[in-house]
């Protein structure tokens, strides 16, 4: 199986759709104020974890830099609406994309790089051909006309690694906050046991790039281009 990773197109004038959406997730844990490191956080979002029945989730909407106290107060309430696989992280998103949207979106869009929106179709083309590790949530992003569109996002599991050769330059681990973060490196690869077999979208851990497979690019490409640059990554 090959894998890529989807990108938005390099020269934004070449696209054909014009769908554009301006739209943050519901909730959030804070980034973190370490001594060392100032602050921090992921671009991590998991849509699917609902907060709505958190009586104290008012702190949940604001991702300013926090101590480590309050930021571990606020995990713990969020800790028992996500499953216990899920990655909690400073600056970690929560609940479904909400806001506004115009024009017309293609089959799939990536906007940011580390979001990945697809339309009805799409959706429902990649649940009924079968493709693993696609986790639809609705995206609540209105018109002006305060329809609401059929777009959903995929959410993305950070499963694989990047292979350590190609990390050069990783930070020795902070004794306050314990990160040990790198640069993404331009020229990067896979580590072949991490890649988790027979899913079609996972992501890769430590950053915030989405790998989806070759059989995901075949798919979605019958319903029509999207404005998608998908760059392969190998496997080694
Ligand atoms: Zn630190």
């Amino acid at each position: 199986m090959r894998y890529f990773e989807p990108a938005v197109l390099r020269d934004p004038d070449s696209g054909q759709w014009s769908g554009e959406y301006r739209a943050e997730h519901k909730w959030c844990l804070p980034s973190v104020l370490c001594p060392r490191c100032e602050t921090w956080s992921v671009m991590q979002a998991y849509p699917s974890v609902d907060l709505s029945g958190l009586p104290d989730n008012d702190s949940l909407t604001d991702g300013w830099p926090q101590s480590a106290e309050e930021y571990a107060r606020r995990l713990a309430l969020v800790r028992p609406f996500a499953p216990p696989e899920f990655l909690l992280e400073p600056g970690c998103r929560l609940g479904p994309l909400a806001g506004t949207a115009r024009g017309h979106f293609g089959p799939v869009t990536v906007w940011p790089p580390w979001q990945v929106l697809v339309r009805e179709d799409a959706r429902d083309l990649l649940l009924g051909e079968g493709l693993q590790g696609i986790i639809p949530v609705h995206a609540q992003l209105r018109t002006r006309r305060t329809k609401e569109l059929p777009l959903y996002e995929l959410e993305v599991h950070p499963l694989a690694k990047l292979h350590p050769d190609c990390i050069y330059d990783r930070e020795p681990t902070c004794p306050f906050c314990g990160r040990h973060g790198f640069m993404l490196p331009p020229k990067r690869w896979l580590l072949r046991e991490s890649v988790p077999a027979g899913l079609d979208l996972f992501g890769v851990e430590e950053t915030n790039r989405i790998v989806v497979s070759e059989r995901f690019v075949d798919t979605v490409n019958r319903l029509g281009p999207s404005d998608v640059f998908y760059r392969e990554i190998t496997v080694g």
